[in-house]
């Protein structure tokens, strides 16, 4: 049997066109079922249901073979234990830093002003202002990070920005892009050798189907 685990949302929709393209098929509809295990058209292969920053924990432990799971919280998770064999290009976005319209982030950063930086992204952000050589004063959050800089949490946020809709009606500006962030597949490292004729055959029809989905450049 081979468990692949998916966070509900845009990575478990996004995924269904390249399980598709391995010839699976899932039987049940997570929105209209309570089910976190979702049987598929093969019955060697089953879908479990688990929050996006479970997936890598599931695969490295082992309680899923396979996962889908975004670069951010690969990154934040450490990925170890995870063979990591293929960018599936699906769920993109970027990781960015926005502060209040009305806060001048570049003087603050040429100043040496130390920076309080609210963020689900710990990793992520500690590594970037690191690399910046900006003192930072990190505030963990999970969630609602837009409110930080409105209420005086915060000067500025880490967060992930699609559309940058979220931003505009909080009004709040990007001023910083730290990198482009997208869904990856993750294999247990383990099941990878012991499962390999059942687990190849899904990562090569993935990377067929991500070569024929790629825009030209
Ligand atoms: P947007 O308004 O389109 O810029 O989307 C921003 C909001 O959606 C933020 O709250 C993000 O945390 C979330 N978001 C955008 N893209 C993704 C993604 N690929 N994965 C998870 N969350 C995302």
């Amino acid at each position: 049997m081979i468990t692949l685990a998916l966070s509900k949302g845009r990575i478990f929709d996004e995924t269904l066109p390249l399980l598709a393209a391995a010839g699976i098929e899932v039987l049940e509809d997570p929105d209209k079922s309570r089910k976190l295990i979702l049987p598929t058209n093969q019955p060697g292969v089953r879908v479990v249901l688990v929050r996006a920053t479970d997936v890598p924990t599931y695969v490295e432990y082992g309680g899923a073979d396979m996962g889908v799971t975004g670069k951010d919280t690969l990154i934040e998770h450490g990925g170890q234990g995870l063979y990591q064999p293929l960018d599936l290009k699906i769920a993109a976005c970027r990781m960015s830093v926005a502060v209040r319209a009305d806060f001048d982030y570049a003087s603050a950063v040429r100043q040496g002003s130390r920076l309080k930086v609210a963020t689900k992204y710990t990793t992520i952000a500690r590594e970037f202002f690191a690399s910046k050589g900006v003192h930072v004063d990190l505030i963990k959050l999970y969630g609602s990070m837009e409110l930080a800089p409105l209420t005086g949490l915060a000067d500025a946020i880490v967060d992930l920005v699609s559309t940058g809709n979220t931003l505009k009606a909080n009004h709040l500006v990007e001023v910083e892009r730290i990198m482009d962030i997208s869904s990856r597949l993750v294999v247990n490292q383990a099941a990878l050798k012991l499962k390999q004729a059942a687990i190849r055959p899904i990562i090569n029809a993935f990377s067929q189907a991500i070569e024929r989905n790629a825009v030209p450049s």
